[in-house]
């Protein structure tokens, strides 16, 4: 299977090679030149295997120079038992007779970002072994929180790779800042950058696209590659966790195979809800993707009226990871609903890039308005949300409550009864100053204490390594300008 960028399709790679690079040469995102096929015959056969098997056999459908038992492998080292803290590694937990929530926090930081990160340094190392790379990989990343800690997490100490995570200064929580300034590894570098989320990635953004960088650093023997869900290998792994959700829904008997079903996804950068869309191209029978936003509501109005328009206020919310206005993967959406028009696209990105906004033609807006739905949250109902799962005896975080919220409302203004499965991102421990305000409690002033307050308000367990941060030691506390990114990378890389 090649893959080719959304903005020139004439530009080709092995999967390998396309992992390897990240983001391509002339700006565009890797993407598959086909979706392979999946028969129902196929779904029958993955419900009888434990998850990391039917990962394995998904991800081999894209990367046919990858050998089964290598990938095998591969799923047994990302989701086995020192890793994921449930033996399913992505649990579908029933919530009423139609609706269920994937979680998908079990891994090791505590939230998604885990099922692609746990994978993404074992394809990336094989990726090097293949094309005969001989430089190092120096992982950038731009972080709204979760991608930093969850990607330190997969490459620290992975032989070949040096990884550098910048984070908006004030837009994390105390909790995901703390799990980035404390991570172990030789090879890992953070740093704060004085700007939004937004900021931060288009600094790592233009390092990349620097052709004087891009040279310094291969005379130092490295270069950039990208764990960001720009890469393929973020996005093929998440794939797998909605045939799976599928799977346990057929073992439940709560569905017949064929039947429809509906993913509620709280979005940010679309990576994970396009993993959605990815899944539906394989054949798998999901009706509507509905596409869940906090108060920072550009996808929605997207989806509403096919015009992006980035020209707004940014807002600071209690689900962070949404607090987006430039949303990546939305750009191979738009490739693959104009039927593969680079030239379309890369038109777009152009625009986005100097005016902020773009419009979409009718056809792509009809084709995406039938798939999609979008909706979005205000802070209070994402509070009011949390509580009334709480009183069912459910703890969800904020960014959870955004989607459990819009498939409710999307319920009520569509009466579309499909059963629904909204995702779960992030462990509610990672929020504990939202979660428990949410539940009438008062927060205890430090941040590590408030996990403990959590758990006894609750009787939840935290995640067991979410509570070991008490009393680790803080091992980074750089701090830079937006416009200065470039020299940390030089300095991280000296
Ligand atoms: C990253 C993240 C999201 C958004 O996912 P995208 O793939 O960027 O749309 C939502 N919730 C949590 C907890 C996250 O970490």
């Amino acid at each position: 299977m090649e893959y080719l960028s959304t903005r020139d399709k004439t530009l080709r790679k092995s999967a390998a090679q396309a992992i390897t690079m990240g983001l391509s040469r002339d700006g565009g995102l890797f993407t598959p030149v086909s979706f392979p096929s999946l028969s129902a015959l196929e779904v029958e056969t993955l419900c009888g295997m434990p998850y990391r098997k039917r990962a394995a056999y998904v991800m081999g459908k894209f990367l046919e120079d990858f050998r089964p038992e290598e990938l095998n492998q591969f799923t047994k080292n990302a989701y086995g038992p020192d890793r994921y803290d449930d033996p399913a590694a992505a649990p579908l937990r029933k919530v009423d007779g139609r609706t269920w929530c994937l979680e998908l926090w079990h891994g090791p930081t505590s939230a998604f970002k885990d099922m692609a990160l746990q994978m993404l340094p074992q394809l990336l190392s094989a990726s090097l072994r293949m094309t005969g790379e001989k430089k190092t990989a120096c992982i950038l990343v731009a972080t709204s929180g979760d991608t930093g800690k969850a990607a330190m997490e997969g490459f620290a100490d992975v032989e070949q790779t040096k990884i550098l995570v910048f984070y908006p200064e004030n837009g994390v929580s105390e909790i995901q800042k703390l799990q980035m300034t404390t991570q172990e590894g030789a090879n890992v570098g953070v740093c704060a950058v004085k700007g939004n989320f937004d900021d931060a990635q288009s600094g790592v953004k233009r390092i990349f696209s620097d052709e004087a960088m891009r040279t310094a650093l291969a005379e130092r023997g490295y270069f950039l590659s990208s764990a960001n869900s720009i890469n393929w290998g973020r996005i093929l792994p998440q794939v797998a966790y909605y045939i799976s959700a599928y799977c346990d829904l057929l073992n439940g008997k709560e569905l017949k195979l064929g039947e429809p079903v509906n993913f509620c996804v709280p979005t940010g950068n679309f990576g994970n809800i396009l993993a959605c869309y990815y899944a539906k191209r394989m054949g798998l029978p999901v009706k509507r993707m509905i596409c869940a936003s906090n108060c920072n509501d550009v996808l929605a109005e997207f989806i509403r009226t096919g015009v992006y328009d980035r020209n707004r206020p940014f807002h600071t919310t209690m689900s962070p990871s949404m607090d987006i206005l430039i949303s990546s993967n939305l750009e191979r959406l738009l490739f693959d609903l104009s039927g593969g028009d680079d030239e379309l696209v890369r038109g777009y990105m152009e625009e986005l890039a100097r005016t902020g906004r773009y419009e979409v033609t009718p056809g792509i807006k009809r084709r995406m308005q039938e798939i999609f739905y979008g909706g979005s949250c205000s802070e209070e109902e994402t509070r009011d949300c949390i509580a009334m799962l709480h009183r069912y005896k459910y703890l969800i975080d904020p960014h959870t409550a955004v989607a459990a919220k819009v498939l409710t409302d999307y319920r009520k203004e569509t009466g579309d009864r499909t059963p629904a499965v909204f995702v779960s991102t992030a462990s509610p421990y990672k929020f504990c100053d939202s979660v428990l305000a949410s539940i009438g409690e008062k927060p205890a002033e430090d941040s590590v204490e408030r996990i403990g307050q959590m758990e006894a308000v609750t009787g939840v367990a935290a995640p067991a390594r979410l509570a070991a941060l008490k009393g680790k030691a803080v091992r980074f506390h750089d701090v830079t300008e937006k416009e200065l990114m470039e020299e940390k990378v030089l300095e991280f890389l000296k």
